[in-house]
């Protein structure tokens, strides 16, 4: 099995956002020559995520991080984190700091009106995102 990972950053442009990185990943699938496995996208931060939905619509992401901020106030009596980012804390476990996609004849797996996103809780500001790619 062979196995390549690469890193890149991208920067967040408002506190909460996600950001479709999904030609991102697809080409270092594509310069990773593997053809047969599978990709993970993987986030080294505490106030962020990655999730996999919707990003033919635009709508959808705005709706989903609606919904998050409705669950999730970013204010709330109880909160001890003395950052005042407990939120981010709460939606980054939510969503998970990782997905994995298979990867079929040097193709990301994905469903029609799948995307990849980076998920901002707590920005602006710069951010990495790893991706590895393993397979034959
Ligand atoms: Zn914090």
């Amino acid at each position: 099995m062979k196995i390549v990972q690469e890193d890149f950053r991208l920067s967040s442009k408002s506190r909460t956002q996600m950001i479709d990185i999904t030609s991102h990943v697809d080409s270092v699938v594509r310069q990773s020559g593997i053809a047969n496995g599978d990709a993970i996208v993987y986030c080294p931060h505490t106030t962020a995520a990655i999730t996999i939905n919707e990003n033919a619509d635009p709508s959808v992401p705005h709706d989903v991080l609606l919904t998050l901020e409705e669950l999730v106030p970013h204010h709330r009596p109880g909160y001890r984190h003395s950052e005042g980012n407990s939120d981010a804390h709460c939606k980054s476990s939510m969503l998970g700091c990782s997905e994995q996609v298979l990867i079929k004849n040097k193709a990301l797996s994905l469903g029609t009106w799948q995307g990849i996103f980076f998920c901002e809780f707590d920005g602006p500001r710069s951010r990495k995102v790893v991706i590895q790619v393993r397979g034959e």
